[in-house]
């Protein structure tokens, strides 16, 4: 695709071509962030983050890309204090950002929202994450962490656990997995909360291997990734959540018994579903590769879309 000027809607938008090209980059801004550069690629852009769900990462580390490349920011976040509350609609708030801007990144509670905005906006948009639709951007960090971590994307058996039914990330992730050579993903989920059938179909046709299970047991010891998630409350009445809550909870003696160059992923926040013993597993890579990953993937899709 040609980044320049291109709202980041969905993960359908990218080839595998398209990955490599961010992820080089990526990695050249790593290098440059580790060898304590200073960067001015984006200086003299603006970019809002216009926020109307809560985040605090994805928020702040679209923010801080920003800024390690040059660039401003307009920070827009509880958009309950702003015009918005007062009535005003998705389209008429983007159109007026984009004119004090020259990318928006948008977090928005309904699905499509990103698409909309997109259509009457005069800068791209960058989809944050879209109610429980997608979230591009989180899934390019978390492949190009599993990509430096294992060295590799093909031939991987990744575990998707927890609420798969609204949980935007993995929706998104697998997506992108699904270019990918020989994946097996199993999806440890309640029964409530399966992975939506439109994507399976889509997996299936990709020749992805799918096997649903109803507990983490059954799969520890033979997957490189396990790849954690929190059941969606804000998004489920508060009886279902009670009951299924508790379900799929990842702790030390579980952990241990992982192969030893296995991952462990979240895209954060943690609530329950892993304990804070597994913080200090060397396989634990929440904290640390998919944190600072998130900043760097976020500096080079900032780059490829506002310069040439
Ligand atoms: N932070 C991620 C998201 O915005 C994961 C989550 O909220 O559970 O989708």
């Amino acid at each position: 695709m040609n980044f320049f000027h291109t709202s980041i809607i969905s993960v359908d938008q990218f080839s595998k071509t398209d990955i490599r090209k961010v992820f080089e980059l990526a990695d050249y801004y790593r290098k440059n962030l580790d060898d304590g550069k200073v960067l001015t690629d984006l200086k003299g852009k603006v970019l809002t983050a216009l926020f109307y769900e809560p985040s605090s990462r994805t928020f702040a580390s679209h923010i801080a890309a920003m800024q390690r490349l040059g660039g401003s920011i307009i920070p827009i976040q509880g958009v309950t204090f702003s015009s918005v509350a007062k009535g005003e609609t998705l389209e008429d708030t983007v159109r007026a950002f984009a004119s004090y801007s020259d990318v928006i990144a948008l977090r928005h509670p309904q699905e499509g929202a990103s698409r909309i905005a997109a259509e009457y906006s005069t800068v791209p948009i960058i989809n944050a994450g879209d109610g429980t639709g997608e979230h591009p951007t989180q899934a390019l960090l978390d492949l190009y962490t599993i990509q430096s971590k294992l060295g590799r994307i093909d031939s991987l058996s990744v575990a998707m656990v927890g609420d798969l039914k609204y949980g935007r990330t993995v929706h998104s992730l697998s997506k992108l997995l699904s270019l990918y050579k020989k994946i097996t993903l199993y999806f440890v989920c309640p029964k409530t909360s399966p992975m939506p059938k439109p994507i399976i179909s889509l997996l299936t046709k990709r020749g992805v291997q799918i096997k649903t299970v109803r507990s983490i047991n059954e799969i520890i010891s033979i997957v490189d990734v396990l790849y954690m998630t929190r059941i969606q409350k804000e998004r489920m009445d508060e009886k279902l959540y009670n009951s299924i809550k508790n379900m799929f909870i990842l702790n030390a003696d579980l952990a241990n018994k992982m192969k030893k160059n296995a991952i462990i992923m979240h895209p954060l926040p943690r609530i329950i579903e892993i304990t804070k013993d597994v913080d200090e597993n060397p396989r634990a890579v929440y904290f640390t590769d998919q944190m600072r990953n998130g900043m760097v993937i976020r500096m080079a899709l900032l780059k490829l879309i506002l310069n040439k």
